[in-house]
């Protein structure tokens, strides 16, 4: 699944029979291709908009349309749509263009999906992962754990030594925790995230 990314290439104006005339709209161009595949992106936008507004996404149709339209098109209801739009537009994925109707007087709002920021909001994601992934490390490099056996929690050396090494629920012994596994685990998800990012800048 592939969406396609479009883009006006010339905005300039230009003079035609006497009055102003723009290309704004006219031409495009597709500037780069999304995968909606891959397993980052559509677990960021479902994160975003849910599974409904994924649909919305990989579904709507090309250029401008209503909200009305990508209803019609992607079979998801109209409220749902809306709420999506508004998502997409609040984390800069989407843009819309006002039109007044000459007759009637209504405005209409025309939607373009616009990912162009997929990228940018993806790093600055994994990002924010990573500084949490760093203090989570520090934490566990820093300080000492103990454990229910029954897995009923973890504490902190001076939280344990203050229970008197009995666990508040089933008055279990608790007992030092090596951390060492679970340091590992965090270096090797930081390295990975590290390398996905410094790919993803290139
Ligand atoms: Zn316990």
């Amino acid at each position: 699944m592939i969406g396609y990314l479009w883009k006006n290439i010339c905005t300039a104006d230009y003079i035609q029979d006497g009055s102003l005339k723009s290309y704004k709209n006219k031409y495009k161009m597709v500037i780069f291709l999304v995968n909606l595949d891959d397993p980052v992106i559509k677990g960021y936008l479902i994160n975003l908009v849910g599974e409904e507004g994924f649909k919305v996404v990989a579904n709507m149709p090309e250029g401008e349309v209503t909200d009305e339209k990508i209803a019609q098109a992607t079979g998801v209801l109209l409220n749902i749509v809306r709420r999506t739009l508004f998502i997409l537009y609040e984390n800069r994925l989407a843009i819309y263009r006002r039109e007044r109707d000459t007759d009637s007087g209504w405005l209409t709002y025309l939607w373009q999906l616009d990912l162009s920021n997929l990228n940018n909001q993806l790093e600055l994601e994994s990002k924010k992962l990573l500084k949490n992934l760093k203090t989570k490390l520090e934490f566990e490099n820093d300080k000492i754990f103990y454990v229910c056996e029954k897995q009923d929690g973890r504490f902190l050396f001076e939280t344990a030594a203050e229970l008197e090494f009995k666990c508040p629920i089933c008055g279990g012994e608790l007992k030092y925790q090596e951390n060492e596994p679970v340091i590992k685990a965090l270096k090797q998800r930081i390295n990975q995230l590290e390398e996905t990012i410094s790919s993803a800048s290139v």
